[in-house]
């Protein structure tokens, strides 16, 4: 079976951690295992994983630290396991630049669902025909380099946060529900919170330094959701 991605599995709780490995290796990922947050974050840099299924509490320091150092050298998708439906918790979990979290517990079928999900997001290939840049005010969006920026100063995204801004970038007079930005992110197999969408988009304004109440980029459309431009 042609192998579908590396995948690190960092979870304290030995017999969880087996688990969730057996299905995703019975699925064609290679799994790693992880038990301890140093040892998270040594086995990420040595295996460089495509996506890494990350227990929030863990012993040694925990997922958002691990997630913290991930971001320092890897893009990789990142999947927060929280142990309770706490909005802090996601909250904190995505602006140390997870892409996503599952809370606990959670069917194993879910998490499958989740990572295959993520991992069937384009990557950075080069497409035939080079696209220009889209420029939006004092905001560029390369969709081929991946590469942002706002009057000039490179802005470091996470890929969740340029794939959300690319997909409002490319059709910027369209208003898209969270659905839609979910559809075009993550793709039509998706069983999380749509909340999600408000988080990353929180993030990207922030980085893009954009005011929600006076924005420049990134508009909330009332009762539909987001889209690009002013007002
Ligand atoms: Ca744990």
């Amino acid at each position: 079976m042609e192998s579908l991605g590396v995948v690190l599995v960092v979870e304290d709780e030995v017999p969880l951690a087996k688990v969730v490995a057996s299905y995703l290796e019975r699925e064609g990922f290679v799994v790693h295992l992880a038990h301890d947050g140093p040892g998270a974050v040594e086995q990420a840099a040595a295996l460089r994983p495509d996506l890494v299924v990350l227990d929030l509490m863990l012993p040694g320091f925990d997922g958002v630290e691990v997630c913290r150092r991930l971001r320092t050298f890897t893009d990789a998708y990142v999947l927060m396991l929280t142990a309770r439906d706490d909005e802090t918790d996601k909250v904190v979990a995505l602006s140390v630049g997870a892409d996503d979290y599952i809370v606990k517990p959670f069917s194993p079928r879910e998490l499958i669902a989740r990572a295959k999900a993520m991992l069937r997001r384009p990557r950075a290939a080069p497409p035939s025909e080079p696209r220009a840049a889209i420029t939006i005010g004092a905001l560029s969006v390369d969709t081929d380099a991946r590469t942002v920026s706002v009057d000039g100063h490179p802005v470091e995204l996470t890929r969740t946060e340029f794939d959300i801004l690319a997909a409002l970038a490319e059709r910027p007079r369209s208003a898209f529900t969270r659905g839609q930005i979910i559809e075009s992110v993550w793709g039509g197999e998706w069983y999380g919170d749509e909340h999600v969408v408000d988080v990353h988009v929180g993030h990207l304004r922030r980085k893009l330094m954009d005011d929600a109440a006076e924005p420049r980029f990134v508009r909330t459309v009332r009762g539909v959701g987001y889209g690009m431009g002013t007002g």
